[in-house]
C-alpha cells in the first residue's frame, strides 16, 4: 500500500493469488496511507486446456462455494511444491522444503515463485526469471502439473459471490491464438465482465487488438502492473493502470452483480 502511495497511485486492486488472506491487513493501511484498495482475488483456472487466471473483483469472500473452489485450488498448490522439490533434488539441487517456506514468508499461497526465490537465495540462479525459464515453466525439467478450476464455472461462482470478472492477461501466456476472438465472445456471452488489456506480457499490437475486441463485446478494459513484490522485474507498480471511466463501469458493474447476488460484498475502501 505504501509502495502503491509513492508511486503516485489513487486506486490500487490487491489481487492476491487464490487468497484473500491479506484483505484485512491492507485495508487497515490504505486507509492508514490514504490509497482506494479495490479487494479482489486472482484465481488459477483452466480453459479450453490451458491455464487462465481470472481476477475476481469486489465478490463477498465468505460465500462458501467460493471459498470451497479456494481451497481446492490451495490445496493444489501445497500439494504440488513437495512434487517439485522432489524433481529439483533428482536434479542434484539441494533444495528443501524449509528453504521455500522461508522465501514465502508466512503466505497461504505457496507456489512456483517462492521455490524460485529459494533457488535464487541459495544461488542456484540469479534471479526468479531464469528459475522459471530454466527449471519450472510448463515444458522444464521441474515442472509438475496442478489442480485449476474450470472458468466458465469459476465465473459463476464469483458472480454468486456478487463479484465481477475480468480475464488477466489474456494473451500473456500463450499469444492471441490461445485464446481467439470468438472464445473472448464467449466467455462475454456467459457474463464475464473485463478483459486486462494492458499488462507488461502484450506487445502493442496485442493491446490495440483486444481493446478492439473489448469495445465490440461492451467489455470493461482493465490495465494493472501485476506487481509481485521484489521478485519480478518490469512489473513496476502503476507501469499499467485502469482509465477513470473503466474503473466507474467496473464498479458499477459490481454493484450490480452484488445486488442480484443478495451477498454483502466488498466496496472500495
Ligand atoms: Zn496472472
Amino acid at each position: 500500500m505504501r509502495a502503491a502511495k509513492a508511486a503516485g497511485l489513487d486506486v490500487l486492486g490487491l489481487t492476491d493469488h487464490d487468497t484473500t488472506e491479506a484483505w484485512e491487513p491492507a485495508v487497515r493501511t490504505a486507509q492508514d496511507v490514504g490509497i482506494t484498495l479495490v479487494r479482489g482475488i486472482e484465481i488459477s483456472t483452466r480453459h479450453l486446456g490451458r491455464g487462465v487466471h481470472l481476477l475476481a473483483y469486489l465478490p463477498d469472500p465468505t460465500y462458501p462455494p467460493l471459498l470451497a473452489h479456494l481451497r481446492k485450488i490451495l490445496d493444489g498448490r501445497s500439494s504440488r511444491v513437495p512434487a517439485i522439490i522432489d524433481r529439483l533434488n533428482e536434479l542434484g539441487i539441494d533444495v528443501h522444503i524449509a528453504d521455500v517456506r522461508r522465501a514465502a514468508d508466512g503466505t497461504a499461497a505457496t507456489g512456483r515463485p517462492h521455490i524460485a526465490d529459494a533457488l535464487v537465495a541459495l544461488g542456484v540462479v540469479p534471479d526468479r526469471s531464469t528459475a522459471f525459464r530454466e527449471y519450472l515453466n510448463p515444458g522444464r525439467p521441474a515442472y509438475v502439473n496442478r489442480y485449476a478450476a474450470p472458468l466458465v464455472e469459476t465465473m459463476r461462482v464469483v458472480d454468486e459471490a456478487g463479484g465481477v470478472s475480468v480475464l488477466a492477461h489474456p494473451w500473456g501466456r500463450h499469444g492471441p491464438d490461445s485464446l481467439p476472438a470468438e472464445a473472448i465472445a464467449e466467455l462475454a456471452g456467459l457474463g464475464l465482465t473485463g478483459l486486462e488489456v494492458d499488462h507488461q506480457d502484450h506487445p502493442p499490437e496485442d493491446r490495440q487488438r483486444l481493446r478492439e475486441i473489448a469495445e465490440s463485446l461492451s467489455l470493461v478494459v482493465t490495465g494493472s502492473s501485476d506487481h509481485h513484490g521484489l521478485g519480478k522485474y518490469d512489473h513496476e507498480l502503476g507501469c499499467n493502470t485502469t482509465a477513470p471511466n473503466q474503473y466507474e463501469r467496473l464498479l458499477e458493474l459490481a454493484a450490480a452483480a452484488g445486488l442480484r447476488s443478495g451477498r454483502v460484498t466488498p466496496t472500495p475502501v
